[in-house]
């Protein structure tokens, strides 16, 4: 080991034992209204009125991810509207409810979002509030006796997640993780191709989601601050690889170790790690790293590696424009099993179905609260540089 890497690995350590403790004991941060963010094209009309027998939705936190990407894809559902808007922000509350047809009676402040309980139009609540703010919420809309659409990661301890299951439980309404990739056509043929063993038995799973982020402080981007966001980069893009690794492999690991780093003196990584690296061991013997960064160019990239194939994709987990091309023997073949940008109509719908059929939840509370399982042995490993034995529900062993 050179001097600098040796530096490098005490660092590592330093920073995951204070990022491990943090998860659990963050400050409690509270819901505060946003500017609107940049770049966000409202709808010139609002939407027509919805079929019988469609889900209204409440939408909580009108930020980036809420109305460049969700909001505008409920024009492509069958079964979901958008019902009510709950905002810290009144001039962006308005804006926003006049270009999506929300009356005023149903726009809400955070302060009077318990006044939801009376409104019988909203039955579903999608909660897209920074990850520090999603139990708090999440168990408001149970409260209120709303279902729970909740964006990924889905809480920042695993006794969060309990929580919010539990809440679910006594409200007996669904809870669902916007884990929007389970819905999208390539993730979909993938799964299908190393469960029918199309790349024989699976030995090597690769993922790397990283990029680089822009000059900011945990002030100015909550994605940076540690009881907003946890450790960083893993919470927030390394999810889609570890996601992919449990998904491909169909498979939870029984061992991983890990590597966390930040670099000194960086006002971005102040309180979050820079790179996290992760091996994870399953039963099978297949092997998956798993890295993430925030702070090298931008790659979205899921690998998978069996006996007699392999599969590549890259971009992998994005809203659109993914890829797939899977080799076996001397056939190299580039597949297109879909339009990517059907995930979250899907992933809408999928809800709306468990509401009104009864039909089970591909994504539920117990996928959020296990992968959140996942991320607290992933700090863990690198807090103490060992390898940490796991359970088959994600929890550390002894
Ligand atoms: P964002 O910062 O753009 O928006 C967050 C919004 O939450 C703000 O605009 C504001 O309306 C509200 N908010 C309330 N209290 C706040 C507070 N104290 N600090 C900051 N914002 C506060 O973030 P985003 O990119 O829209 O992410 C929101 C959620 O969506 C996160 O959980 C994130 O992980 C998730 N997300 C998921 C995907 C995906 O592909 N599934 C993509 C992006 C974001």
């Amino acid at each position: 080991m050179t001097r600098r890497q040796a530096i490098e690995a005490g660092a590592a350590t330093a920073a995951a034992v204070a990022a491990s403790s943090a998860l659990a004991q963050g400050a409690q941060p509270t819901a505060q209204g946003q500017p609107m963010p940049d770049g966000v094209t409202l709808p010139a009309s609002p939407p027509p009125a919805p079929k019988p027998g469609s889900v209204g939705f409440a939408i909580i936190g009108l930020g980036d991810y809420a109305l460049k990407q969700i909001m505008p894809r409920f024009a492509q559902s069958g079964r979901c509207h958008i019902a009510a808007l709950v905002s810290g922000n009144p001039e962006k509350l308005a804006r926003v409810g006049e270009a999506y047809g929300v009356p005023p009676e149903a726009r809400y402040s955070y302060d009077d979002f318990a006044a939801i309980a009376a409104n019988p139009a909203v039955e579903a609540v999608y909660i897209i509030l920074p990850t520090g703010l999603h139990a708090e919420w999440a168990e408001r809309a149970f409260a209120a006796g709303k279902h729970v659409m909740c964006e990924k990661p889905m809480a920042l301890s695993a006794a969060e997640c309990e929580r919010m299951i539990a809440a679910s439980e006594r409200a007996d309404r669904k809870l669902m993780i916007g884990y929007r990739c389970h819905f999208e056509p390539y993730n979909r043929a993938a799964m299908e191709l190393t469960a029918s063993k199309a790349l024989g038995d699976l030995r090597l799973i690769r993922t790397e989601h990283s990029y680089r982020l822009g000059p900011a402080t945990p002030a100015t981007n909550w994605r940076i601050a540690r009881a907003q966001t946890g450790g960083g980069p893993l919470e927030d893009y390394g999810i889609y690889g570890l996601q992919a690794a449990l998904y491909l492999s169909g498979e939870m690991p029984e061992r991983l170790s890990a590597s966390a780093w930040r670099p000194e003196g960086d006002p971005r990584f102040a309180e979050v790690f820079a790179h996290v690296a992760v091996q994870m061991h399953f039963p099978s013997g297949t092997v998956a790293q798993v890295v993430t960064s925030y702070d090298s160019a931008g790659i979205n990239m899921v690998e998978a590696r069996g006996t007699t194939g392999s599969l590549r994709m890259h971009p992998a987990t994005g809203y659109g424009g993914n890829t797939l091309v899977l080799e076996t023997g001397n056939e190299r073949r580039a597949m297109e099993p879909g339009d990517p940008e059907v995930q979250f109509a899907a992933m809408l719908d999928h809800l709306a179905a468990a509401i009104r059929d009864g039909t089970a939840i591909f994504t539920p509370g117990e996928m959020g609260l296990r992968d959140v399982r996942l991320m607290e042995a992933i700090y863990a490993s690198a807090a103490s540089g060992r390898s940490v034995a796991l359970k088959p529900d994600g929890t550390m062993r002894g």
